[in-house]
């Protein structure tokens, strides 16, 4: 008879809440992780005092009042709101667009001098298009926003992150660009957002209290012949292709990759997150750890900083794998996958590699939520 009830592959969100929410079931659980540590890439590392988000950053933010309270029985949230900022050849600008930064952008004050300015040179740019679709990712911002927002806010941000000109760059990677004619910087429309207090690895002790977990275990060299033997069950949340031992073709993954450092200064940007939107500088954006967690007088209480600048990377074996790429051939294959996983008897594929499929934090939670069954 075999041990456990579970052996959950990969102590992430997915795994973590799952393995939550078995237990309470009353079942017995396994979860491994092939890294050295629990939490998936929430998991965070205590330098100088500050939780550095050492897979990127990561802003917890819902709609959902279940998937809000649920978290909160775990851990209680604090109030940080994401309010980035861009900064453009040392100009600052506030985002997500609004009428701080129509403010900063033109000197407008109200919201119909705001939207005129914007018409006006939306109202150019479909003229330029003499009648023809956007052919491409600049002309379909232009149309959108026009010249000044494009210039400034996105064209050579979106060409640092995709490592093409927005000219060579198609229409569709841009349906909307939504701007706000309020005073309103915070990025999220959710009604929820925070970040645990003592930060996300407080959030996967909780879900992970009094459950067996063995870190530095690889499924496929430990357990891929012989889980039969200790599970009734199997919950897999790494790469759905390297379950299959890539048996139809690698997916392909974006990747990010950071340059950490400590800097002796209290306060080394006064945000968490600014975006470099122009090319002079080579990273995406500078996230400074302590704000996600320290406000106000706070800040200053930790005599240091911590500041990860993002880059853009093109992904290789061995890298982490962050985003599914979205093109007709990773999509085809994907599908492929899942009819194979659909096969797979007393498997549940979860998680954002498990079903090759971006996914916030929140979603991933409700999904694990809606099991009725464990
Ligand atoms: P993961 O956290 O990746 O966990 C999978 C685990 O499986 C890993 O620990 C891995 O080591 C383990 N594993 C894989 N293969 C094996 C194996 N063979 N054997 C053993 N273990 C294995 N969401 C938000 O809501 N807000 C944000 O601000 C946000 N920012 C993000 C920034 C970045 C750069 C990225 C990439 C994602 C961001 N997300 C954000 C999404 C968030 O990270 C995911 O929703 C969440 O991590 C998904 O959890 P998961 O359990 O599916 O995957």
């Amino acid at each position: 008879m075999p041990k456990y009830d579970y052996l959950i592959v990969g102590s992430g969100l997915f795994g973590a809440t799952f393995a939550y929410k078995a237990k309470q079931s009353g079942k017995k659980v396994l979860v491994i992780d092939k890294r050295n540590h629990l939490g998936g890439n929430v998991y965070c590392e205590n330098v100088e005092g500050i939780n550095v988000h050492k897979y990127g950053a990561h802003i917890f933010h819902t709609n959902n009042k279940q998937v809000w309270d649920f978290v909160n029985s775990i851990v209680e949230f604090n109030r940080y709101t994401n309010s980035p900022v861009a900064n453009y050849k040392g100009k600052l600008f506030n985002l997500p667009f609004n009428m701080n930064t129509f403010y900063q952008m033109w000197g407008v004050t109200t919201p119909a001098e705001a939207q005129a300015k914007i018409d006006e040179q939306k109202t150019e740019a479909v003229a330029a298009l003499n009648g023809r679709d956007p052919a491409n990712l600049e002309e379909q911002a232009l149309t959108l926003v026009g010249k000044d927002i494009f210039e400034k806010l996105i064209k050579e941000y979106t060409e640092k992150q995709w490592g093409r000109n927005c000219k060579d760059l198609p229409a569709f990677i841009i349906k909307r660009l939504p701007v706000r004619m309020t005073f309103d910087n915070n990025y999220f429309n959710d009604r929820f957002q925070g970040i645990p207090i003592g930060g996300y690895n407080k959030l996967i002790e909780g879900l992970l209290a009094g459950v067996e977990c063995h870190t530095g275990i690889d499924f496929f060299v430990e357990y891929k012949d012989r889980w039969h033997d200790i599970a009734d069950k199997l919950v897999y949340t790494g790469a759905i292709d390297e379950y299959f031992g890539y048996s139809l073709g690698k997916l392909d993954w974006r990747t990010v990759s950071f340059k950490t450092r400590v800097v002796d200064t209290p306060n080394f940007q006064g945000n968490a997150v600014v975006n470099y939107t122009s090319h002079d500088k080579p990273y995406t954006r500078i996230i400074e750890h302590k704000h996600f967690e320290m406000f106000g007088q706070s800040v200053y209480e930790c005599p240091k900083t911590v500041i990860s600048e993002e880059y853009s990377t093109e992904y290789k074996d061995g890298m982490e794998p962050y985003y599914p790429v979205n093109t007709s051939r990773n999509n085809q294959l994907a599908e492929k996958y899942r009819d194979l996983a659909s096969s797979e008897k007393n498997v549940l594929f979860g998680g954002r590699l498990g079903q090759y499929k971006y996914f916030d934090m929140a979603p991933i939670i409700e999904q694990v939520l809606n099991i009725k069954d464990f």
